[in-house]
């Protein structure tokens, strides 16, 4: 099947505003324009969409872009690499009359007024509108003016929009990709302003005009823009230009299924970056929201998903963001990589200064992580400097702070745990060969002879090594402590239990 009735190469953009944190739906947008261009051998292009100037935010942009790049979506064309259609930025192409031009060219087919209604005027509209129970919006007051009451305007010099001029009656018709024909009654869409009295389009007429001389085949982006779809259909209409295919993108849901959004918890697609997840889990786990391979393929590298992709397995039903998917997901990738490359990623990490505890003398030694670091593979969910230190601390401490009562196992007491320590301690001692399959042997037998189970006496010598109650294999931990740090904690902590600290 042919993904659409264009022919050519396929040209899509992902068109971001610079107004705020790039979210992550707003990334999977882009994330889906890349891969249906690199599926097609066709352009991805960025424009930066910055026409609302009061929603502007500072290094917004930075972020966007970084996001791109983080996630790997290199642009054809766009900010930093140029291309035919330069600037790729709205208000630098506004500077070039752009879009003033193609506003008078919708007045002058009569398509579109300029409207010189005072925001007074539309206020009291609103109100009145709301008094009567009314949808609110423009009733048309300039719509009809003759030429002498325009031109007395505009010897008046008042501020000035242009709207465009929505048909009275008949109906709107696109086709959406993913859902076929729509249909929209236009009196229920008000003539909307295109052009600002400040000069600068609004996005409605910026995107058009642009994705019109940019050659762009194919609109993908989120299904929040479906209603506003009817009236870029009938601008198009207006200039008599050909629109572009329109694939409107399945809504983000959190697990409750509603409306993806802070309340779930991060949203900004670089807040995954920071807290850990690699750009390869995030490629993928973004692709899947809303498209499928057709087959039970989850774990996808970034080439298989570019082959896959295909516009027939774009979904149009909402799609969940489940962060506990993408937990499991980065899990598989972290899994996947070798251990050098793994170690090297967790160096960076715990010698940054929120990493090991400070009194973790740096650097911390790179042979002696890279032999920690099978301990640790198989739980690892993302790379969390907080996260990564509770693991791994304990390897790298000379005293580690041990709390008594979790020493103790249930069916012991202090004196018996003590005890029991002590005796692992004599036999991590003589053990004759300090590796792990030996030792644990040898502390199986030793349960016997002390009458324990292994869950207690393991359950303690695990606390006892590590404070934690929950560690790496027990006996590849005492090999990674070595003897000697093994002996010393085991005693410390039987020591701890019967004088209540540690005998020196
Ligand atoms: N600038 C719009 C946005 O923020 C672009 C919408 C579109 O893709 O047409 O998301």
């Amino acid at each position: 099947m042919t993904d659409t009735s264009h022919t050519g190469p396929v040209r899509v953009r992902y068109a971001p505003s610079p107004t705020g944190d790039p979210h992550v739906g707003n990334l999977r947008t882009a994330l889906l324009n890349w891969v249906f261009a690199r599926h097609t051998g066709g352009q991805f292009i960025v424009r930066i969409e910055d026409t609302d100037r009061e929603r502007m935010l500072d290094g917004s942009l930075d972020r966007i872009l970084g996001a791109l790049e983080w996630l790997g979506l290199d642009w054809d064309e766009g900010p930093g690499k140029g291309g035919p259609f330069e600037p790729y930025v709205q208000s630098e192409r506004k500077v070039l009359g752009k879009y003033a031009e193609a506003a008078q060219q919708l007045i002058e087919n009569g398509h579109a007024y300029k409207c010189t209604c005072t925001p007074e005027r539309l206020d009291q509209l609103r109100q009145r509108q709301r008094a009567e129970k009314k949808s609110t919006g423009y009733d048309g007051y300039c719509r009809n003016k003759s030429d002498e009451e325009r031109e007395a305007d505009s010897a008046q010099g008042l501020a000035t929009v242009v709207r465009f001029k929505v048909p009275l009656e008949g109906e709107v018709v696109f086709n959406d990709v993913l859902r076929g024909p729509l249909t929209f009654d236009p009196s229920l869409l008000q003539d909307f302003v295109i052009l600002k009295s400040d000069g600068y389009p609004t996005y409605h007429l910026a995107h058009i005009v642009d994705d019109h001389e940019m050659g762009i085949t194919h609109v993908l982006r989120s299904e929040e823009w479906i209603s506003s779809t009817p009236r870029h259909v009938m601008m198009y209409d207006g200039f008599g230009w050909e629109p572009p295919e329109f694939v409107h993108l399945s809504i983000l849901l959190g697990p409750d299924r509603s409306k993806l959004s802070k309340r779930h918890g991060d949203t900004a697609l670089l807040e995954f970056r920071d807290k850990g997840f690699l750009p390869g889990t995030m490629f993928n786990f973004l692709s899947l929201l809303g498209w499928s391979a057709g087959d039970d393929e989850e774990v996808m590298t970034r080439e298989q998903i570019v082959e896959k992709f295909s516009l027939d397995g774009l979904n149009a039903a909402p799609s969940i963001f489940d962060i506990t998917k993408l937990e499991w997901m980065n899990g598989v990738y972290l899994r996947q990589l070798p251990v050098e490359t793994l170690s090297e990623m967790l160096l960076l990490e715990l010698e940054a200064p929120d990493g090991l505890p400070e009194s973790i003398c740096r650097p911390i030694d790179r042979d002696y992580l890279t032999q920690l670091v099978p301990l640790v593979h198989e739980r690892l969910k993302k790379i969390d400097r907080e996260e990564l230190s509770g693991m791994l601390a304990y390897f790298f401490q000379d005293t580690i702070e041990l709390d008594p009562a979790e020493v103790v196992q249930k069916g012991m007491d202090e004196a018996a745990t003590a005890s029991a320590l002590e005796s692992s301690a004599t036999a991590l001692e003589s053990a004759e060969l300090f590796e792990a399959k030996p030792l644990e042997a040898q502390f199986r037998a030793l349960c016997v002879e002390l009458d324990l189970k292994p869950r207690q006496l393991f359950g303690a010598l695990r606390v006892a090594l590590t404070a934690r109650k929950v560690a790496p294999p027990l006996f590849d931990t005492m090999v990674a402590l070595g003897r000697d740090r093994s002996v010393a904690r085991a005693r410390r902590a039987a020591s701890l239990l019967l004088h209540g600290q540690p005998i020196s």
